[in-house]
């Protein structure tokens, strides 16, 4: 079954690599009928990949999981409308990377500052989980997406399944490179991975992840890249 894309879709930074979005992909039988399912559910929900949200030579890249069901899969953009989002936008404005602590929906005007959001799976998984052959299948798109990392950028990886996807997609063994909150794993060309637990519900309901261990995080970020490039600090 497919569904025409006469719906609006939210737009992909223009100089990204072609390969590195696809707004009709099925590749994935599993979550091609689950979007279907619930799309019939909820015919105003977006219900395809969600594509990456912020400019193509952004300095920092985040990589998430997968969109959630009444989030980013409803809205068509990254962490907007569910608990997951919450954390993240509140900090990214705090540290100067987003125009406003919130991001509701694709028309609220909302602009990322030298940085992009995208995840390591593009679709709507059941339950939150994708399986390890389509996290794998999905990866040839964060892999086309890493592939124009600035020199000297951050890629922050929320929790182990966007660390493990974010290592694939840049081609490097994970051996040496274990996840853990607040890693950092020096990259190519003076990049590096940091890691942090997802900011989802679960994780900040029950303090596995605080706000000031996020910020700690950003704070380290926001170290690097000042080195790394010789350009300002983020604000903290
Ligand atoms: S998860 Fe990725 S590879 Fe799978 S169908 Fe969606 S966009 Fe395609």
């Amino acid at each position: 079954m497919t569904r025409s894309s006469g719906r609006s879709i939210a737009r992909v930074s223009a100089s990204l690599p072609a390969a590195a979005y696809a707004a009709d992909c099925r590749r994935c039988p599993r979550l091609a009928a689950f979007l279907d399912a619930v799309h019939a559910r909820h015919p105003q929900y977006h219900c395809r990949p969600v594509p990456p949200f912020g400019a193509a030579d952004a300095r920092l890249v985040i990589v998430g999981l997968a969109p959630g069901m009444h989030g980013a899969n409803a809205t068509g953009r990254p962490f907007t409308g569910d608990h997951a989002g919450i954390l993240l936008y509140a900090t990214l404005f705090k540290f100067g990377l987003a125009t406003a602590p919130e991001s509701r929906s694709l028309s609220d005007g909302l602009r990322l500052i030298d940085t992009r959001i995208t995840n390591a799976v593009k679709c709507l998984p059941p339950g939150n989980a994708p399986s390890p052959a389509e996290a794998r299948q999905c990866n040839t798109y964060l892999a086309a997406e890493l592939s124009v990392l600035p020199a000297g950028a951050a890629v922050l990886a929320l929790g182990r399944i966007a660390h493990d996807a974010a290592l694939r997609a840049l081609g490097l063994p994970s051996r040496g490179r274990a996840f853990a909150h607040g890693a950092e794993h020096p990259l190519e060309r003076g990049a590096c991975l940091f890691d942090s637990y997802h900011c989802s519900r679960y994780n900040t309901q029950t303090r596995r992840l605080t706000a000031a261990m996020f910020e700690q995080v950003f704070a380290a970020i926001s170290r690097h890249l000042a080195h790394s490039t010789g350009r300002p600090p983020l604000r903290t």
